[in-house]
């Protein structure tokens, strides 16, 4: 049903107006700046008086905001985080993967922030528009993608502590280069939280990632590249990574924390959901449930823990290559080139993601 509305159908009006000058030109799409250069159009609705309105397109530009804005004073602001890709069989042809699930994500988002929500096919339209106008951003080169950037803050310039009545929701799309394609060095995390239970880890909020940012350089500056979050109680089980879910197989069976509604303090990973649907049609063991760090520890050392990845937007599947723990030292990995299992979803998740194999799941719009 989403599918047919995100190819036929429009929710509403959105009122398109071109830029005079487009700046693609400028850029080199073989190896873009990513984060830094933004396509030639955002998508802006605003919110106020109890409704979204003035949906639009429009050219790129700075934000002019009140220095009251109650974005930047109390943190209501959320985002979500999604790529298109060329279709390597039809060039033509722009694929995005999923984005039901990140409409459906950013409204728990909002739920739990007091903000409103943004109807689901008022999102896939606006996607759909905006990735359209600006298809030619869109990389042409082996594993580059256009990141997605939807995101929602509170606009209300109003320093009085309680929920803004007023918000605007954005896209911005940004050209990705090849991800790198490594296996990450991780700490485990047993000072700090990213967040607790009863807090907003199942939100993709930004005062979580702020949160995160000084535990993350201090495992750094110790020579690691990401963190291994766990739980704030007890320091005990292992929850996520920087912006991954993560998943370990120990003998066949792939081991991961759950997610909302058993854990609320996990964001809910759309690469987590579909590499687990795989997982499960090829038969493989699966278990959802809280990880002890001394299992993991213990499986290292009597030679059972076979491979532990990161499973996220940024780079789909992220091997880890050592885990470090304060008290163990750096337990190191087998050789990620040679864990079968995990190399073989990476590929087939790209393939879906790229139109090179079939989507008999669905998952591409
Ligand atoms: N956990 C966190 C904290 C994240 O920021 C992300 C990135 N959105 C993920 C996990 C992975 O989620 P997804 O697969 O939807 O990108």
């Amino acid at each position: 049903h989403l599918k047919a509305h995100f190819m036929q159908e429009l929710a509403v009006d959105i009122r398109i107006e071109k830029t005079s000058k487009s700046r693609l030109s400028e850029i080199d799409l073989k190896n873009p700046n990513f984060g830094r250069d933004f396509t030639d159009h955002m998508f802006i609705a605003d919110y106020e008086n109890g409704k979204w309105g003035d949906f639009r397109i429009i050219p790129y530009d700075d934000f002019k905001l009140s220095p009251a804005t109650s974005a930047i004073h109390y943190g209501q602001s959320i985002f979500e985080g999604l790529k298109a890709f060329r279709n390597v069989k039809n060039e033509e042809e722009v694929l995005i993967f999923r984005p039901d699930e990140n409409a459906k994500r950013l409204n728990a988002s909002a739920e739990r922030m007091c903000m409103p929500s943004f109807p689901e096919e008022i999102f896939l339209q606006a996607l759909r528009e905006l990735v359209d106008l600006d298809r030619d951003w869109v990389p042409n080169v082996p594993d580059s993608s256009l990141y997605l950037r939807p995101f929602m803050f509170a606009t209300d310039a109003f320093l009085g502590l309680r929920p803004s009545e007023k918000y605007t929701f954005a896209i911005i799309m940004s050209p990705a280069g090849a991800y790198y394609s490594g296996a990450v060095k991780v700490k485990i995390e047993k000072k700090y939280s990213r967040t607790c239970q009863g807090g907003t880890g199942f939100a993709k909020v930004a005062g979580n990632y702020a949160a995160s940012m000084l535990p993350a350089l201090e495992a750094q500056k110790q020579g690691y590249d990401q963190l291994l979050w766990t739980d704030s109680s007890e320091h005990a089980y292992i929850e996520e990574s920087g912006t991954m879910n993560v998943m370990f197989q120990i003998d066949d069976t792939i081991v991961t924390a759950p997610t909302m509604p058993e854990e609320d303090t996990i964001l809910r990973s759309i690469t987590r959901l579909s590499v687990l649907e795989l997982l499960q049609d090829w038969g493989v063991k699966i278990e959802e449930r809280r990880i002890p760090i001394t299992e993991i520890i213990e499986a290292q050392k009597n030679g059972s823990l076979k491979d532990a990845f990161g499973v996220g937007t940024a780079v789909t599947i992220a091997p880890i290559s050592t885990i470090g723990d304060e008290k163990e030292g750096d337990l190191e990995l087998p050789n990620w080139e040679e864990r079968e299992l995990s190399q073989k979803v990476k590929k087939h998740m790209q393939g879906i993601q790229k139109g090179e194999i079939e989507d008999t799941k669905n998952w591409v719009f």
